[in-house]
C-alpha cells in the first residue's frame, strides 16, 4: 500500500507497513519496537563511545542495505525483513538478532579497509540467518531479542531529529548496553556453516570474499595476541581453520579481484569520517587534518564541530559542501539538525524539506522534518508534520521519538483519541504493558466512529499486549521513563 504524500505529490514508499493482524507477537514488537529512538541533541550525550547504542543514521542504513540486498537475495532470504544498524561500540563486533536484524559496530566500520570487509561479514551474518542459527536456542535469542529492544530503544539519532533533551537524559541515565550474555554465542560448527554460505552469497553477488578473510585475519591476530578479548570472538569463535578456508575460498574465487565501485568507496569514506566525527571528535582532528580537505573529511568536520558547539563553523562548511552537492540529501539532513539544535525552526524546516524532497524513502529525514515543523508551533505547520508523522509511524523502522511527537500534534490539533493512541503504541514500545493497556483503552473510549482506523490500531494494540502480559508479568517494568 502507498500513501500519497502530502508535500510536492510525491509518492513515497514507506509502504512496509507494520500490519499489526498478520504478524506473531515476538514479531510485531520487534517489529514496532526495533530501533525505537531517543533523538540526540548537542553536547547532551557526552560519551556515545563507551555505550553499546544503536545509533540510527540513513545515510549508514542505506549504505548497508545497498551492500546486503544482493547477498540476501543469494540467500534466498526475506529482502523486506532486510534491516541494518551501525551501533557505537568501537571494538569490532557484528550480530544478528532473532528478527533478523544485522547490527555493525562502529568500530567495524572504522577499520574497513573497503566496503568488502563490510559486504563480507554482512554475508557471513546472513549465513547464520538463512541456516536458523539464531533459533537454535529460542530462549536466549529472545532474551538477546529483548536486551537489543532495549538498547534499540534508547539509541540516538546521528542527524536526525531532535528529541526532548530531559527525556534524553532520563533514557541515558539508565544505560544502553547491549548484554553480551544476551548475544547468542554460535558453535564452531555454525561459524564454519556460516563462513560457507557466506562465500556462496558473494559468488552468486559476484563479490570478493577478501573482505571477510582481512576481517577474520585481523582478529585471528588479535585473539593469539589477547591483547583483548573482543566482543565479536564471544559470539563468533575464529580458528584457524576458518582463515585457511577463506583463504582457499579467495584462490578459487572467480570475482577475487573485482573491486568495490568507486561510488561505495566514497561513500564508506563519508560513512567513516562522520561516525569518527561524531564519537570522538578530538581524534577526528587528529586523524583528518586541517590540510584535509577532501569532502569526506570537510563533512566529518562539520560534524565535529556541531559536536564541539562550534556552529557557525559548521553551517559555513555544510554550505561550501551543499552548493558542491546540492542534490546530497545528508547534507541538507545535516544542516537541518544543525539549524534545528541553533533554534532555527524555520530554516531547519527547510532543509528538511528539501532532504525528503531528495530522499521520500527515508523515515528519519522526515521526522527531522516534522520535528522543526512542530518547533515554529503553528497549526499550519503542526498539520503538516502530523502528515510527515503518519508516514514515518507506518515505516517499520519508525523510531518512538515519532509517537512522542505525534501526541504531541495530535494534542495540540484537539485530537485528544489519537494523542492517547500514539502515547499507548510509545509505551508499549518502552515495554510498560500496564500503562500501555490502560491508554489504549482510554484512546477506544475517546475516539468517535469516524476513526476507525485509529479504532483498530488500539484494537490491535490491546491484543498485543494482552498476549505478552501472558508471555511475561513483571520482566519490562525497568525501562526508563520517556517523560
Ligand atoms: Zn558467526
Amino acid at each position: 500500500m502507498k500513501q500519497k504524500n502530502a508535500d510536492g505529490g510525491r509518492k513515497p514508499d514507506l509502504s512496509r507497513h507494520i500490519n499489526l493482524r498478520a504478524r506473531p507477537v515476538a514479531r510485531i514488537l520487534a517489529a514496532v519496537a526495533v530501533a525505537v529512538v531517543v533523538a540526540v541533541g548537542g553536547a547532551v550525550f557526552a560519551s556515545p563511545a563507551r555505550s553499546q547504542s544503536i545509533l540510527r543514521d540513513t545515510e549508514t542504513e542505506f549504505f548497508f542495505r545497498d551492500l546486503a540486498l544482493p547477498v540476501y537475495e543469494a540467500a534466498g532470504v526475506d529482502t523486506e525483513r532486510l534491516r541494518l544498524f551501525v551501533d557505537a561500540e568501537p571494538s569490532i563486533n557484528a550480530f544478528v538478532t532473532a528478527s533478523h536484524i544485522i547490527v555493525l559496530s562502529a568500530g567495524l566500520v572504522q577499520r574497513a579497509a573497503d566496503p568488502s570487509d563490510l559486504l563480507g561479514v554482512i554475508a557471513h551474518e546472513t549465513g547464520h540467518i538463512a541456516a536458523g542459527h539464531h533459533l537454535a536456542t529460542a530462549e536466549a535469542a529472545l532474551y538477546a531479542e529483548r536486551q537489543f529492544l532495549l538498547s534499540a530503544a534508547l539509541g540516538v539519532v546521528l542527524a536526525g531529529a531532535i528529541g526532548n533533551p530531559t527525556a534524553l537524559g532520563a533514557a541515558g541515565a539508565a544505560g544502553t548496553e547491549i548484554s553480551q550474555k544476551g548475544l547468542l554465542a554460535h558453535s564452531r560448527a555454525h561459524e564454519q556453516a556460516a563462513d560457507q554460505a557466506a562465500v556462496n552469497y558473494l559468488a552468486a553477488a559476484e563479490r570478493s570474499p577478501v573482505g571477510i578473510l582481512r576481517v577474520m585475519r585481523y582478529l585471528e591476530e588479535q585473539e593469539n595476541l589477547s591483547i583483548e578479548v573482543n566482543p565479536y570472538l564471544r559470539t563468533h569463535p575464529i580458528s584457524s581453520e576458518r582463515v585457511s578456508f577463506l583463504e582457499g575460498a579467495l584462490e578459487r574465487s572467480a570475482y577475487a579481484d573485482v573491486a568495490p565501485s568507486a561510488e561505495e568507496m566514497e561513500t564508506l569514506r563519508r560513512i567513516k569520517a562522520k561516525l569518527a566525527a561524531y564519537l570522538d571528535p578530538d581524534d577526528f582532528h587528529r586523524r583528518y587534518p586541517a590540510a584535509d580537505v577532501s569532502v569526506a573529511a570537510r563533512y566529518g568536520r562539520a560534524v565535529a564541530n556541531w559536536r564541539e558547539g562550534k556552529l557557525r563553523e559548521c553551517v559555513a562548511l555544510l554550505r561550501e559542501l551543499i552548493a558542491e552537492e546540492p542534490d546530497n540529501p545528508y547534507f541538507h539532513e545535516f544542516l537541518g539538525q544543525v539549524l534545528f539544535t541553533a533554534g532555527r525552526a524555520e530554516e531547519s524546516a527547510a532543509s528538511y524539506r528539501e532532504a525528503v524532497r531528495l530522499l521520500p524513502d527515508a523515515p528519519l529525514l522526515r521526522l527531522g522534518w516534522a520535528a522543526a515543523l512542530l518547533e515554529q508551533r503553528s497549526p499550519r505547520a503542526d498539520k503538516v508534520a502530523l502528515r510527515q508523522l503518519s508516514l514515518v509511524n507506518d515505516a517499520r523502522e519508525s523510531p518512538g521519538v515519532a509517537l512522542r511527537l505525534t501526541n504531541i500534534a495530535e494534542t495540540r490539533q484537539g485530537s485528544t483519541g489519537r494523542a492517547t493512541l500514539a502515547l499507548a503504541e510509545l509505551r508499549l514500545i518502552e515495554g510498560r504493558l500496564g500503562e500501555a493497556a490502560v491508554l489504549a483503552q482510554r484512546a477506544l473510549r475517546e475516539l468517535s466512529e469516524q476513526e476507525q482506523a485509529s479504532r483498530l490500531r488500539a484494537m490491535d494494540l490491546l491484543a498485543v499486549i494482552g498476549d505478552q502480559t501472558d508471555e511475561n508479568d513483571d520482566e519490562n517494568d525497568e525501562s526508563p521513563p520517556l517523560r
